[in-house]
C-alpha cells in the first residue's frame, strides 16, 4: 500500500502527531513520482541538488509558486487522460492548468467526508441550497463551481438555487431573484444551507440591510464560506461583523457559521473549527517562509505561506507557494480543544514580490529546454 493511501485512510482529520512520520514518507513519494515523470519538475530539483526521496522534511522540498502553473502546463501523467481539469478563475484572468488523477479524486473524496462530518456538515436530513455563485454549465470548468456544487452533496437537495444563472449564453447575476428566493425558503421547514465567498455574502447582508430584510432561517441552517476574499480586500470587514450581519439578517449562529480555504493548486479541504481557526489537517502541512529567503521561519513568525500536499499524481502539486502571507499558530491557543497549530492567513502580498519569487523558479524550469524533446 502506498504511504499516500496509508496517510489518507487516517480516521483522524486533524492527528498531526501521529502522522508525521507518514506524511514525510508520503511527501517522499509523491515528489518522486513528479521527479520521474515531469521532465521540468526534475531540472528545477536537480538544479538545487535535491533528491525527492532523500529528504528529511517536507519543507526540504522547495515550493513551486502557484502562478507558474498559470504559465506552464506542468503535469506528471497524460493531460488527456485525467478525470478532471480544473482551471482557478484567478483575479486577472489569467488561468491555472490543473489536473486531478483518479488516485487523487479517491483520495480527496474520503478527506472531505472525513473533515465535513467532524465539523457536522455530513447530514441525512434534506436541506435546500442558495450557492452565490456559478450553476454548473455544461463546458465551463471552473474549480470554485465544481466546489460549490460539491458542498451541496453533504446533505440531501431539495433545491438548489444560483445568484449567477446561465442565460442566453452566458452568467447573469440578479440580486432580486437571490432575496426573492431566500424569503421563499425561509418559508419552509428544510433548512437552508449558504454556500459562498465571504465577499458575496456580506455584499447581500448589506442590502438586506438596505432593504429593510429580515429572515429567519430553519433551525439547522449553516452559512458556508469559501474561496477567501479574493479581490475584495479593499472591502473585507472583521469577520466578527459578518458573524454579527448573519445573525442579525438570516437567524442563523456564529458557530454555524463554516469557512472553508483552499485553492485549485492545493485542492485541500481546510475548515475552520467552531472557533473559526484553520487547524492544519493531517492530510496536509503549512510551511510559513521568509519573504526574501523562502527559508522557514519559527511558529508566530509571519511569512509567505506555503502549502504541502502529497494527494496529486497529476501534476507536481506536492507543494506549492501562494501569494499569501501567514502566520501558524500554536494549537493551544485556540478554545476548540484541537492541539494542532492552526494557521492564519494575513493577506496578500503584492503581485511584484511573487513575481520576484516565481522568476527565479520559471528562470530554472525554462533552462535546459533545448535538451528536453
Ligand atoms: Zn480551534
Amino acid at each position: 500500500m502506498s504511504a499516500r493511501s496509508r496517510l489518507f485512510a487516517t480516521r483522524d482529520p486533524f492527528d498531526i502527531a501521529g502522522t508525521d512520520a507518514l506524511f514525510t514518507a508520503a511527501v517522499r513519494e509523491d515528489a518522486a513520482f513528479h521527479y520521474a515523470h515531469c521532465p521540468p519538475y526534475r531540472r528545477m530539483l536537480d538544479a538545487r541538488g535535491i533528491d525527492p526521496s532523500a529528504i528529511a522534511s517536507p519543507a526540504d522540498l522547495p515550493p513551486l509558486p502557484t502562478v507558474l502553473f498559470k504559465h506552464h502546463r506542468l503535469f506528471s501523467m497524460d493531460e488527456r487522460r485525467l478525470p478532471v481539469k480544473a482551471t482557478s478563475s484567478g483575479t486577472r484572468g489569467v488561468l491555472s492548468h490543473i489536473g486531478l488523477d483518479w488516485g487523487a479524486l479517491f483520495h480527496g473524496a474520503k478527506m472531505v467526508l472525513r473533515v465535513t462530518k467532524w465539523r457536522g456538515l455530513l447530514s441525512p436530513v434534506p436541506v435546500s441550497y442558495l450557492v452565490l455563485g456559478y450553476e454548473p454549465h455544461k463546458g465551463v470548468d471552473m474549480a470554485v463551481m465544481k466546489t460549490a456544487f460539491g458542498a451541496t452533496l453533504l446533505a440531501p437537495a431539495i433545491r438548489r438555487r444560483y445568484a449567477l444563472r446561465w442565460r442566453d449564453g452566458g452568467y447573469q447575476a440578479d440580486l432580486g431573484y437571490v432575496l426573492d428566493e431566500l424569503q421563499k425558503l425561509a418559508s419552509t421547514r428544510f433548512p437552508v444551507r449558504f454556500m459562498g465567498f465571504p465577499s458575496y455574502t456580506y455584499f447581500l447582508l448589506r442590502e438586506m440591510e438596505q432593504r429593510g430584510i429580515r429572515v429567519t432561517l430553519p433551525k439547522g441552517s449553516r452559512i458556508m464560506l469559501g474561496g477567501g476574499w479574493k479581490a475584495f480586500y479593499a472591502e473585507a470587514v472583521d469577520k466578527q461583523v459578518l458573524y454579527d450581519m448573519i445573525l442579525d439578517r438570516l437567524g442563523v449562529l456564529e458557530e454555524d457559521v463554516v469557512e472553508f480555504f483552499g485553492a485549485v493548486e492545493h485542492p485541500i479541504l481546510w475548515c475552520d473549527c467552531k472557533a473559526h481557526r484553520f487547524h492544519v489537517p493531517a492530510y496536509a502541512r503549512a510551511v510559513i517562509r521568509d519573504v526574501r529567503t523562502l527559508a522557514p521561519v519559527p511558529m508566530g513568525t509571519p511569512g509567505l505561506v506555503s502549502l504541502i500536499t502529497p494527494m496529486i499524481r497529476a501534476c507536481p502539486l506536492t507543494s506549492v507557494m501562494t501569494d499569501d502571507l501567514g502566520i501558524l499558530h500554536p494549537g493551544e491557543d485556540c478554545p476548540c480543544g484541537l492541539k494542532t497549530p492552526y494557521l492564519e492567513i494575513l493577506g496578500r502580498v503584492g503581485l511584484d514580490d511573487i513575481r520576484t519569487c516565481a522568476a527565479g523558479a520559471a528562470a530554472l524550469l525554462d533552462t535546459g529546454k533545448e535538451g528536453d524533446t
